[in-house]
């Protein structure tokens, strides 16, 4: 069931929201080659708690730290541990905090010091299509518009969409209904209604969309090695528009 959230509770998930966004802000200045993603998850839990949040992904369904942190290839759900950060790596850290029972949801992927062209491309073209999706929402529109904008760019642009995972609803739990593909056709799925919540997130390849998942049950990587991007807002449906829970 998709849920309406009242003025009070979109309250509390921008308070959510808000430190989501700190804690990135947070992490881009301390990404540098030479450290470790352990290092960024435990500077992570330590700064969402500090500001009154808790990690709304530590123990999600078993997951065994406060971010994800996924290098290169590594699409999403990279689990921090002593990898060193090289330059011209990317790192996509997607961050949950809770605050007040509430959820949210963003993720980004940042350059580690200089990075090629190709992985230049990928982060600017993918962040653009997570704004280009964003565009239409509004209440009465749509819900699969999003997606069918995200991959109308992307296919210009000759990168891969992933299909396999999505976004979605967010509020007391952090994956809500409804779900929010990156693909669909126009004019179809569900109707969006002002007060309702959800985080999109295009996760978008330099070369195949084809993926699999490492022995450790978790890590998503690209079939072919190549790059992976992904950046994630929750937003809330307005009578006009949206407006970001998980900005400034
Ligand atoms: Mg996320
Ligand atoms: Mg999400």
């Amino acid at each position: 069931m998709v849920s309406i959230k009242t003025k009070e509770e979109i309250e509390k998930m921008k308070k959510a929201g808000h430190v989501n966004y700190l804690t990135h802000q947070y992490l881009k200045s301390l990404i540098k080659p030479g450290i470790t993603t352990k290092y960024l998850n435990d500077e992570a839990d330590k700064f969402i708690r500090e500001h009154g949040g808790i990690p709304g992904f530590l123990n999600y369904e078993g997951f065994p730290a406060s971010i994800c942190a996924s290098v290169n290839e590594e699409v999403v759900h990279g689990i921090p541990d002593d990898r060193v950060l090289k330059e011209g790596d990317i790192i996509s850290l997607d961050i949950g905090v809770v605050i007040d029972g509430f959820h949210s949801d963003s993720a980004w992927t940042y350059p580690v010091g200089k990075v090629n062209a190709e992985k230049q491309r990928l982060m600017h073209h993918t962040e653009k299509a997570l704004f280009i999706g964003l565009k239409e929402i509004h209440d009465g529109a749509h819900l699969y518009n999003i997606g069918a904008r995200i991959l109308e760019y992307c296919n210009k642009q000759k990168l891969g969409v992933v299909r396999e995972l999505v976004g979605h609803g967010v509020g007391r739990d952090l994956h809500e209904d409804p779900d929010v593909p990156n693909y669909g056709k126009y004019n179809t799925g569900m109707i969006l209604k002002e007060g309702m919540v959800i985080a999109v997130e295009p996760m978008i390849t330099a070369g195949s969309r084809h993926i699999c998942v490492l022995d450790n049950d978790w890590t998503i990587v690209t079939e072919d090695g190549r790059p992976s991007a992904h950046f994630e807002h929750t937003v809330v449906v307005t009578k006009d528009g949206y407006e970001i829970l998980t900005g400034e």
